[in-house]
């Protein structure tokens, strides 16, 4: 079994597509472990997209993932880490494939940020760094 973290951004939580994501997920055949509406503190999110350090989208991207409660959710599943991230689609949702989250349910707003309704861990290593951060006790 692997375990994933799963973000639902401000923006899936403001259009209500928690619920949808959730069952998407779930559809897919994978597990709930652990979910939470929380709003995130800066802190945590400098920590959460460390990898980004330098790049010009940061600072934008923190604001934005403040900008309402996320619902982080740990997911889990043979092979979970590579199966969300092909649920979720491209991270450009203009051109992310039609049946992935970000394809069915994602636009380009003109927005500084992608605004592209989830993140899903990217590796093992990740998956493993990420839910240690927004899931301690796990
Ligand atoms: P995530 O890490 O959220 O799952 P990802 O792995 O598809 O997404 P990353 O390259 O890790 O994408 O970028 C993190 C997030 O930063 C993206 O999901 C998007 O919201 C935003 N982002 C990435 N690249 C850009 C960019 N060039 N311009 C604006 N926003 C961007």
């Amino acid at each position: 079994q692997q375990r994933t973290l799963v973000l639902v951004k401000p923006d899936g939580v403001r259009r209500s597509l928690a619920g949808e994501i959730l069952r998407r997920i779930e559809a897919k055949g994978y597990t709930l472990v652990a979910v939470e509406l929380r709003q995130a503190s800066d802190e945590l999110l400098a920590e959460h997209y460390e990898e980004h350090a330098g790049k010009p989208f940061l600072a934008p991207l923190v604001e934005f993932m403040g900008s309402g409660p996320v619902l982080a959710v740990v997911v889990e599943g043979h092979r979970a880490i590579e199966g969300f991230r092909s649920l979720a689609g491209a991270t450009d949702p203009t051109v992310a494939a039609p049946g992935t989250i970000r394809g069915d349910l994602g636009r380009d707003w003109g927005l500084k940020v992608i605004q592209n309704l989830v993140h899903g861990s990217d590796s093992e290593e990740s998956a493993a760094r990420e839910i240690a951060l927004w899931f301690p006790a796990l």
